[in-house]
């Protein structure tokens, strides 16, 4: 088989939080439990009413472009595309064709084409058991954002990173709650493959693949594509431009429809909205919008990186924002050795004690069960030698459970590492005279036999001895 050089693409969609819809007043609540209720004149589309534009939805897009170091536009102005389906009820939908809000910028080294407005439609709910279709107009004009990327994406895991990225930076700006699964994020990938010894390099046909919902879905359905493709061509076929579906039982892809041309849309300017010059406009500028600016998920990483938080753990805090949050309080002011030491204990051990660990990628996020000042105190302990790292973890257990003061609850569970010597020395007396069978295996040269006897010491301590100091007490005796 010749080789082959996948190349992808992305358009994604994304719905966009604001406080009403794009060009209405109908509050922004596409998944009330009823339907048709934040509707409206204006976005039913009744005749004679007029759209006005949203400024939040539009510094929303102008925030993401400027976190992805696009250009954002001087002038811009909306469009009507046109084409009929019931979710649609002008007939047309406002986008931007021309000019973008968004152009260029790049994000996990993937560039940016641009970045529109544009509005959402209805959702159309379909009864597969009667054939009937139900249309909830709530959704009907929420503000949608569309960010398409350059063909420069060439493996289904770099589409996914990309997308993940994405997902990130949007909930981080607090623009779109960007969750795939409920439809608040749409990712289409378009696929082709090339011959990789090509002589001209142009890039071959591509196919684009909706209805994908989530990153999974989207990473097989462009694994799955690429094969097909690459098949196809080594039959000596061709690859035909079509939208085809990803079909989630089988994980396959199928033929929906030969891809409309911008053409059959009849895009033109919309004559009942200004355009804008955006630089004459306080609000849009962008040291304005800087104001408000978070972190952002890669400086985020850096930030833990360099640190020397290991990868994982240092993304399990960018995606969870809580324990991010939470791993930044325990570590502030502290030195890099502390922050690790902080996320060792955060990692390992705090995550068992969080109840729903498997909302946790999601935005359902729980709470803490140690409070700040709590871990701190046994952060201290453990650096302090106060404790040892088996002490550690009980007081984290049990400090969750009720709240109680780490310190308190050491003294009281004798957790304390002993370091009065004399009472070492009691305790390996004591455990040398009980076991003199094993302490013979030790002078017959049987190393096992010290790690039996320390553990002995360590469990008549409670845990709460020095094991170094309790080894060289043991050893000297014995010798
Ligand atoms: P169309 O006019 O069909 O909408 P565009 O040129 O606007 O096509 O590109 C739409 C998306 O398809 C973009 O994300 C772009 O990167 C991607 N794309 C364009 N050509 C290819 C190709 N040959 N292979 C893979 N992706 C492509
Ligand atoms: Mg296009």
């Amino acid at each position: 088989m010749a080789a082959y050089q996948p190349t992808i693409g992305l358009e994604i969609h994304a719905e966009l939080k604001t406080q009403t819809k794009m060009f209405c007043r109908s509050k922004n609540d596409p998944f009330a439990s009823e339907a048709n209720v934040h509707i409206c004149p204006v976005c039913m589309a009744h005749p004679g009413t007029l759209p006005v534009i949203n400024g939040e939805a539009i510094r929303h897009v102008l925030k993401v472009g400027l976190a992805l170091g696009s250009s954002l536009a001087d002038y811009t102005e909306f469009d009507r595309k046109n084409y009929f389906y019931p979710d649609l009820p002008k007939g047309y939908q406002l986008s931007q064709y021309e000019y973008p809000l968004v152009s260029g910028g790049r994000l996990r080294d993937v560039e940016i084409t641009r970045i529109h407005l544009e509005e959402d439609t209805a959702s159309s709910i379909h009864d597969e058991a009667t054939g009937t279709t139900v249309i909830d107009y709530n959704r009907a004009g929420v503000p949608l954002m569309e960010l398409v990327t350059e063909p420069v994406i060439t493996s289904s895991k770099q589409a996914g990173d990309f997308a993940r990225e994405l997902q990130l930076l949007l909930r981080y700006l607090g623009v779109s709650g960007a969750n795939m699964e409920k439809g608040e994020m749409r990712v289409e990938a378009n696929v082709s493959v090339r011959r990789a010894d090509s002589p001209t390099g142009e890039l071959g046909t591509k196919v684009e693949i909706k209805n994908l919902n989530s990153f999974r879905a989207m990473e097989r359905a462009v694994e799955y594509e690429l094969k097909r493709q690459e098949e196809l061509l080594e039959r000596g076929e061709s690859v035909v431009q079509e939208t085809r579906g990803w079909d989630e039982g089988k994980q396959v892809t199928f033929p929906q429809r030969v891809k409309e041309g911008s053409a059959d849309y009849r895009y033109f300017p919309d004559p009942d909205l200004p355009s804008l010059k955006l630089s004459e406009i306080d609000a849009y500028a962008a040291s304005n919008l800087r104001q408000d600016m978070p972190e952002l998920p890669w400086e985020r990483r850096s930030r833990y990186l360099s640190l020397g938080i290991n990868v994982e753990d240092a993304e399990a805090y960018i995606r969870d924002t809580v324990l991010g949050d939470f791993f930044d309080a325990v570590s502030e002011g502290t030195d890099a050795e502390s922050a690790r030491l902080a996320s060792n204990y955060i990692s390992n051990d705090l995550v068992n004690l969080i109840r729903d660990t498997d909302a946790r990628d999601t935005e359902t996020k729980a709470e803490m069960p140690v409070s700040v000042d709590n871990f701190k105190k046994i952060m201290d302990m453990i650096r302090a030698k106060k404790i040892s790292s088996r002490a550690a973890k009980d007081l984290l257990a049990m400090t969750a459970a009720d709240g109680s003061d780490p310190e308190a609850l050491a003294s009281a569970h004798d957790l304390i590492q002993k370091d009065d010597i004399k009472q070492l020395e009691d305790v390996v007396e004591t455990v040398l005279e009980q076991n003199p069978g094993v302490v013979s295996d030790f002078k017959a040269g049987k190393a096992a036999a010290l790690e039996f006897l320390l553990g002995q010491c360590m469990k008549a301590l409670r845990g709460a001895g020095d094991p170094n100091v309790l080894r060289q007490l043991l050893q000297s005796k014995m010798t």
